[in-house]
């Protein structure tokens, strides 16, 4: 799959395998919202991110309406997974919305500011994807580019 952010002329790209995994992720929490962290790389003139895999969070706390995931763990994650192949970086976070859309809400909005803010993060436009779930299956899901405080839905071409 390939699909564009019109804000800032880049693409994205990903593996249908990859939305199911994460599908089945998001059921096995259900009713509870999860998620986790993104794993991909940037083309050469970072024009296209590459999605490759999800980090699941060693720690987190998660209810029907809420998900807040620890960091903690995670950098030696990423750098296990940095040694196995060098393109290979934190680019985001995705969650769950049980028997709710995929809009993104005013916590999920601060939370992206707070990771584009972060010292020890240092992405500038973090990807984030919500996936919309009921009890049996994934109905949809949207990724968002966040720059400069807002976050700019990515269309299908
Ligand atoms: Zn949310």
């Amino acid at each position: 799959m390939k699909i564009i952010n019109s804000h800032k002329n880049v693409s994205l790209e990903y593996e249908e395998d990859l939305i199911l995994k994460i599908e089945s992720l998001a059921l096995k929490h259900y009713p509870n919202e999860f998620g986790g962290f993104l794993i991909g790389y940037y083309s050469d003139d970072l024009k296209t991110l590459v999605l490759t895999d999800v980090l699941s969070p060693n720690e987190y706390k998660s209810h029907r309406i809420l998900f807040e995931r620890s960091a903690e763990g995670i950098k030696e994650k990423l750098l296990e997974l940095f040694k196995l192949n060098e393109k290979r970086y934190y680019v985001g976070e995705w969650h769950s919305h049980p028997d709710a859309s995929s809009m993104y809400s005013l916590t999920d909005l601060n939370a992206m500011q707070s990771i584009a803010e972060s010292e020890t993060i240092r992405i500038k436009n973090p990807i984030l994807l919500i996936v919309s779930i009921n009890n049996q299956k994934l109905k949809n899901y949207t990724f968002y580019l966040y720059d400069n405080n807002t976050l700019f839905e990515y269309g299908r071409k």
